[in-house]
């Protein structure tokens, strides 16, 4: 069975000498991380989960489990009661004790292949196959949850929508091909303009993107605003027939607390008004929605 590289299982347990046994059986194929409590997990780092020891199973945080979406295998003595008990709890599998190596690496092998699978199908279902950046999809989920976490925080968060100038004409005048190679190398400014961790660039439609800021005042979402129209400036990609030498962008930028003031459906909505406003005004320039008065939009 083949498994992707740089798999990693972490192995709970409070001393079982078969658990010790088991380290050495799936280091052959994943790389293995001994815990002894739960604390000490490194979620972002793991696949899979094998529980060894009853004691931790019983205290295993299963909703903590369940939101990372990490596959939890228990291993426990032959008995039916307990085995149900753990399916019911969540796990993907028990492992009877005695352990018999080849089953062991067979069934871990095999829950860590499905992680994979169902991680690679997940990033396919949210990115968009041309620019690499976040889809749709994507752009929607991440615009509620930082609008929840803008209403918690009381912070202001930022949504930036950009729209490529003339693009019609770039395509009628270059081509289909080169169209998307320009739409590439725009995505990697986009990529790059929002440097935080959690800021997400994502493409909403064919020449038109977006960038969500969490926790971002307006003079920094200003500031990525400038970067994004420098950066396609300077990306100095000729655009002949047009009033500009050049490829550029229109912005709209719209910096909202989250609250009665402005909705989840308004937010989009004043960007966007921002973005019609920088293009009616003559195209490659950043408008503010709060400029235009738009908080009642
Ligand atoms: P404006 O400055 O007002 O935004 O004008 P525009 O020509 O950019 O806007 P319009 O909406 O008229 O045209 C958008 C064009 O974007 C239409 C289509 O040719 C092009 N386009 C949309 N999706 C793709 C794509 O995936 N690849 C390529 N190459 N072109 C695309
Ligand atoms: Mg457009
Ligand atoms: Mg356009």
């Amino acid at each position: 069975m083949e498994i992707a590289a740089n798999a990693s299982l972490t192995l709970m347990t409070l001393g079982d000498d078969q658990a010790e046994q088991l380290v050495a059986w799936c280091s052959t194929f994943a790389s293995v991380s001994l815990c002894s409590q739960w604390e000490a997990v490194d979620w972002a780092a793991t696949d899979l989960i094998v529980v060894a020891d009853r004691s931790l199973w019983m205290t295993t945080p299963v909703t903590h489990i369940a939101q990372r979406r990490i596959p939890y295998v228990v291993i426990g003595p032959r008995d039916e009661s307990l085995e149900v008990q753990a399916f019911a709890q969540g796990a993907c599998d028990y492992l009877q004790k005695p352990l018999n190596p080849a089953i062991c690496q067979m069934r871990l092998m095999l829950h860590l292949q499905n992680k994979r699978n169902r991680d690679y199908l997940e990033s396919l279902s949210l990115t968009d196959p041309l620019t690499e950046l976040a889809n749709r999809r994507r752009f929607d989920d991440a615009l509620f949850q930082t609008y929840k976490q803008s209403m918690r925080s009381q912070l202001p968060c930022a949504l930036i929508s950009i729209d490529v100038d003339y693009f019609k004409h770039y395509n009628d005048t270059y081509g289909h091909l080169k169209g998307d190679l320009c739409l590439k190398r725009i995505a990697r400014v986009l990529d790059t303009a929002g440097a935080r961790p959690f800021d997400v660039a994502a493409r909403v439609g064919g020449e038109e993107f977006s960038l969500i800021l969490p926790d971002t005042h307006e003079e920094g979402a200003l500031q990525v605003c400038s970067r994004i129209l420098n950066g396609v400036r300077e990306l100095a990609m000729p655009h002949s027939g047009i009033n500009k030498p050049h490829v550029t962008v229109s912005v709209g930028v719209a910096v909202i607390q989250a609250g009665p003031e402005c909705s989840l459906l308004d937010w989009p909505e004043r960007a966007d008004r921002a973005l019609y406003q920088a293009k009616a005004n003559g195209r490659d320039q950043i408008v503010n929605a709060r400029e235009l008065n738009l908080e009642r939009v």
